[in-house]
């Protein structure tokens, strides 16, 4: 079995054996870019370390040793050697990118004798020992489990003594003063000298890589991101190259497209005299890359031509790190580049046009939670208010939290159920569990491609980076900004797009949709089978849906047009009323009410379908408080005043008494409303047809769909069917006659799904209603599932997801798929579609399309995320 591939045997398809990165070294290789030489341990060494319960594989180190030969020739250098020695970086490199959450070590190979023998080789004796001293820190860190802090305040504490304000001053004897205690530190720490032989550095880190696999960090993230535990790393083994070599060297990072709006520029970071972290760490706040231009202009041409050649042959825009050494141009890896929501989008749609994706692919790239993020909040920010510190917007957005210091805090007050904001000094990957549990993150230090940055991009989080004037007291648990102190648990807000600070919580506004999303959505439209509509009670949701690109109605409810103010005494006195005449009475006042609303509806959504479903509530929610009434009455006795009145709410009090019910979801609610009191549905779709009729006068295209709730036995829909064709027939004229309307219903009864072909032949359309289909097939109530035992059956893992917000497909999902086929069979041109929570969920969706539903509904401001969703589940 062969565990260890030099970078010219790979390529990029063997990202599951050779990891991301070293597949990606391999593929540049062969492009003939130049990367340092090496070679990678397979991921299945990694797991065969893990089987063996934590054991190097046998032969696996002589395997790496032969490959190692390769790399003295190419170099002329010897791994240990005295005069040329040969060092190396061990570079961590999973399957699926998870930035900075594992474990590298550069400059290995570096001992006593060795680091003199770089000395005389560079004649630059600063420039090794400074290696070698970052290679003890590395090696500290991450192999023998010894915080860096203990490392970084030694040298904190030399700068001070020699008076240097930067590392780069500090002179090679100040480095070796600091090397000869950083050897003690680890001798305290560890029990052990640091050690010496450079293949025990060598098998130590192999193995460290190995394990950095499991560290908590990289845990959380794999968590997050649903990454397989059992996938294991590769281990890249590449000869160094050194960029803290002068100022003829350095490293940096580069885009080949900004990452944050997505236009066509190289977008990157630079760092002159430093190496690897140096960058990302966020010590020295770097310089932009395109300064290169200027400074190192044959390193920046090749640099802008490899971004070029590394972008055609991905196909997709890349994330490349970069090392020059003396003048010379090193790539050290490329990835597909972490951006924002909205970068994502013009990436795609820019991509395409310029003809290097199709619409499908273009569609399939973007990612579901970025459409979440771009179609959400922004800020809205009043011209009179100033912000109180300002950053660099590293990823875009807004967030409105509380002020928490540190990343388990933010964590805790989460679990809370608090809104937070992370704020810190820098993040590191320690902190991962923190950002996610957080709204935003803020960082007084550290640049776009500091850890926090690359990091909030990827999730979508607003992240606002080096805002300098910001400095936290953790003893205090409060952050200073000039004059203002604000304690730890004080709500701020970030605009983080526009990089500005705000004290106090804003509110949240609309998203805007660019040109770029509009071709996307177009891309969507041509592809997907799905047609979409919106769940909207009003015209003003209606035209918001209709903008939006919804292609109807799924779902009014009308009793969303009962509560306004001044309806709601008229719907009580209905509801009241003692029988069916004093009903009729304040029917009556409705209906003018009722058919204004169904118009506009009409008007909104001209040429389009929309669905009224009948009143479906339980009754009560109408009705005012017993208590409360009580509570009144008793006042009213008190005074003994108004004897009138105490007999009118003592009637009022024993009426909301009749109607109280124990089970009030599985009460006197739905079609059971229509067949118990036929005059509200009665009046409903009189108002409808009312409605339909003027707006045909005016001109519109009507297409009325009315929809009968909770029907759970065929004969139900049969009698609301009768009744209303009866009105139909009544109330249009001889002109508006021919109208074509639907009747239809909710499958959210069990039974209903069950006898789909026997309600079918009373039926034009089916809609699921899921919410109420959910709570009945689990036998869960939605209203208390989730502050009693939802939690507990999610986080015990008895539940995968919450089935309100995720469609339960084994089960509910079960009972539609029986109820399209069979209601199908009946009536084949029976339209199908499911409105509720899940209309806008992506699983949810791609569910509806393989299942052969014709539409699904979801709230307004969802159905550009739905169009999407459809499209992808239609390739
Ligand atoms: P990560 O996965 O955390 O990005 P890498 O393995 O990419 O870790 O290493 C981090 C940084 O270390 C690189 O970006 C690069 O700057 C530096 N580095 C890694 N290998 C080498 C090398 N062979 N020569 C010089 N620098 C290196
Ligand atoms: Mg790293
Ligand atoms: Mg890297």
């Amino acid at each position: 079995l062969k565990r260890v591939y030099r970078f010219e045997e790979g390529n990029a398809e063997m990202k599951n054996l050779l990891g991301g990165k070293g597949a990606n070294l391999a593929e540049m290789t062969a492009l003939g870019l130049p990367i340092p030489p090496g070679f990678t341990v397979t991921t299945e060494a990694c797991q065969a370390y893990y089987t063996a319960g934590g054991k190097m594989p046998e032969g696996l180190m002589q395997e790496i040793h032969h490959a190692l030969r390769g790399l003295e020739e190419a170099k002329s250098a010897e791994f240990g050697g005295l005069s040329r020695p040969l060092l190396v970086s061990v570079r961590s490199g999973s399957v699926t990118s998870m930035p900075g959450m594992m474990d590298t070590i550069l400059n290995l190979g570096l001992n006593d004798d060795t680091v003199k023998g770089l000395a005389e080789q560079t004649g630059n004796e600063r420039f090794a020992y400074d290696c070698y001293r970052r290679f003890i820190q590395m090696f500290g860190d991450v192999v023998l489990g010894i915080h860096s802090i203990y490392f970084e305040r030694l040298i904190e504490k030399s700068r001070k003594e020699n008076g240097r304000s930067c590392d780069q001053e500090i002179s090679a004897g100040e480095w070796k003063e600091l090397i000869a205690k950083y050897k003690w530190i680890v001798e305290d720490r560890t029990g052990q000298p640091f050690p010496q032989d450079v293949r025990v550095q060598l098998k130590l880190a192999v193995e460290a890589v190995f394990r950095s696999w499991n560290n908590m960090r990289a845990k959380v993230y794999r968590k997050a991101y649903g990454i397989p535990d059992e996938q294991g790393t590769a281990v890249n083994i590449q000869a160094m190259v050194f960029g803290n070599l002068g100022s003829g060297s350095g490293t940096g990072v580069l885009f080949t497209r900004n990452p944050s709006t997505g236009e066509r520029e190289l977008y990157g970071e630079y760092l002159a005299d430093a190496q690897g972290e140096d960058v990302v760490a966020g010590v020295r706040t770097p310089k932009p890359v395109s300064e290169l231009c200027s400074e190192l202009p044959l390193v920046y041409e090749q640099l802008s031509a490899a971004a070029g050649l590394l972008e055609m042959h991905y196909r997709d825009m890349q994330d490349i790190e970069f090392t020059v050494e003396n003048g010379i141009l090193y790539l050290l890896q490329t990835r597909s580049g972490k951006r924002t929501a909205q970068a994502s989008v013009k990436i795609a749609v820019d991509l395409t046009k310029e003809g290097i994706l199709s619409k499908e692919e273009a569609v399939s790239r973007i990612e579901p939670g970025h459409l979440d993020q771009l179609l959400h909040r922004s800020i809205a920010i009043p011209p009179e208010l100033a912000p109180i510190a300002k950053g660099l917007p590293a990823s875009p957005g807004a967030a409105v939290g509380l002020i928490a210091l540190d990343a388990d805090t933010a964590e805790r007050w989460a679990k809370d159920g608090r809104k937070v904001v992370l704020v810190s000094t820098e993040t590191s990957p320690d902190d991962i569990h923190g950002i996610l549990a957080a709204e935003g993150v803020l960082t007084s230090r550290g640049g776009m491609t500091s850890h926090a940055a690359v990091v909030a991009r990827g999730m979508g989080k607003p992240c606002i980076c080096g805002c300098e004037a910001l400095s936290i007291d953790h003893a205090d648990r409060s952050v200073r900004i000039g004059e203002l102190t604000l304690a730890e648990g004080e709500e701020i807000s970030l605009d983080a797009s526009g990089g500005e600070v705000f004290r106090g919580g804003l509110s949240l506004s609309d998203p805007e949709i660019t040109p770029e999303l509009l071709t996307l959505l177009d891309y969507a439209d041509e592809i997907r089978k799905l047609r979409i509509y919106a769940n909207a009670d009003t015209p003003h949701d209606a035209r918001k849906a209709r903008e939006f690109g919804a292609e109807g109605i799924g779902l009014c409810r009308t009793e969303h047009m009962f509560f306004s103010g001044s309806r709601l005494p008229i719907v009580q006195s209905m509801i009241l009323a003692g029988g069916r005449e004093e009903r009729m009475l304040y029917l009556d006042r409705l209906l003018p009410m009722q058919q204004a609303d169904f118009e506009d509806m009409f008007l909104a959504m001209d040429g389009l379908p929309v669905t009224v479903r009948l009143l479906d509530p339980p009754l009560h929610e109408f009705l005012p408080n017993p208590d409360q009434l009580r509570e009144q009455c008793r006042k009213l006795e008190e005074t003994g005043e108004d004897g009138e009145e105490v007999r009118k709410l003592k009637i009022m009090i024993s009426k909301v008494n009749d109607l109280r019910e124990v089970n009030p979801m599985l009460g006197l609610r739905g079609v059971r409303l229509g067949i118990l009191f036929p005059e509200i549905y009665e009046m409903q779709i009189e108002a409808i047809f009312k409605a339909a009729q003027s707006a045909l006068r005016r001109g519109v295209d009507v297409r009325p769909e009315i929809m009968i709730p909770l029907v759970g036995h065929p004969d139900e829909l049969k009698r609301m069917r009768a009744l209303v064709d009866d009105i139909a027939g009544q109330v249009l004229s001889e002109e508006f006659r021919g109208l074509v309307y639907r009747v239809g219903t909710m499958i959210e009864v069990p039974r209903a799904a069950l006898l789909a072909d026997a309600i079918a032949q009373h039926a034009d359309f089916f809609s699921f209603g899921t919410n109420d289909l959910t709570q009945m097939t689990f036998g869960y109530s939605r209203d208390d599932a989730e502050g009693k035992f939802l939690n507990s059956y999610l986080d015990g893992n008895i539940l995968k997801a919450n089935p309100f917000q995720v469609l339960d497909q084994d089960g509910v999902g079960q009972l539609i798929q029986w109820a399209v086929t069979r209601g199908k069979a009946v009536k084949s041109f029976l339209k199908t579609g499911i409105c509720g929570e899940h209309g806008g969920d992506r699983e949810s969706i791609s569910f509806c399309h393989r299942t052969g539903l014709e539409y699904v509904s979801c709230s307004p401001y969802r159905i550009p995320f739905a169009r999407i969703a459809a499209a992808q589940a239609a390739l």
